[in-house]
């Protein structure tokens, strides 16, 4: 017999590659129906045979028995209601997100990035080889970048880097880990490196090149604001004490 239930996720769950999950768990559940992101957190409808609806549900409560969790995903309330079967629907989808209401969903924190990013950014054939901002599902930055939820890329601070073919493809493949990545980026199409002096002259744009004059600054005991995740950390060469003393003092003069 075929029962449908209607599931609000509440918690940490969007940028965290929930949707993505839900999608492939529905799936191997047979399970019709769809998932989509809205203000207060994710709606799934499911629908299917009793018994694969229920081992569906149960997973969203058991994480620990479940293998593929996306790492970063934290269910803190999970409000599930029976509706009626809807004839005629013959897959499980994503949907584009809603934004009516007011929101009350959590927006997840920066992450630092993951083991699988650094192993493509330090691979020479990868196309972001040594791409400082490499980011996906499962680690990048999300406080920082987002400006409102739902948490989907217009509504955040990515909205302006169009994202190349590669990029593209990957963002809009379920079974990619970095679907729905909102971070995703690539040395064609995302956010570079440059390096400014203390007049907000650019002196260097070369990606490489930034970082081989931002070391030899350091080495000739120079300091350097770099800006990161949400903010700028100031560097110096903790060897040379007049770099420190001037770090202490007025860094930025
Ligand atoms: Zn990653
Ligand atoms: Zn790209």
């Amino acid at each position: 017999m075929v029962f449908r239930k209607r599931i609000l996720v509440q918690g940490t769950v969007q940028g965290v590659g929930a949707r993505p999950f839900l999608y492939r768990a529905a799936r191997a559940n047979h399970l019709t129906g769809f998932v989509f992101n809205d203000v207060a957190g994710i709606i799934i409808e499911a629908q299917g045979e009793d018994f694969h609806l229920n081992s569906f549900v149960r997973l969203l409560h058991n994480p620990s028995v479940c293998p593929d969790w996306p790492p970063l995903m934290q269910i803190e309330k999970l409000q599930v209601q029976d509706r009626p079967p809807q004839e005629g629907e013959a897959d499980f989808q994503i949907l584009s997100s809603r934004a009516d209401g007011s929101p009350i969903c959590q927006v997840t924190p920066d992450t630092a990035v993951c083991r699988q990013c650094l192993a493509e950014m330090t691979n020479p054939t990868d196309f972001r080889y040594r791409y400082p901002f490499i980011a996906c599902t499962h680690c990048g930055p999300r406080y920082t970048l987002t400006k409102s939820v739902p948490y989907d890329r217009p509504n955040t601070t990515m909205d302006r880097f169009l994202m190349c073919d590669r990029c593209h493809r990957q963002y809009t493949n379920p079974t990619d880990r970095r679907f729905h990545a909102q971070p995703v980026a690539c040395p064609k199409c995302g956010p570079k490196i440059r390096l400014l002096d203390n007049r907000k002259k650019i002196l260097e744009t070369d990606s490489d090149e930034v970082i081989r004059q931002t070391a030899k600054i350091l080495r000739g005991g120079g300091i350097v604001a770099i800006k990161g995740l949400g903010g700028f950390h100031l560097a110096a060469d903790a060897m040379q004490e007049q770099a420190v003393n001037a770090d202490r003092q007025n860094p930025l003069q």
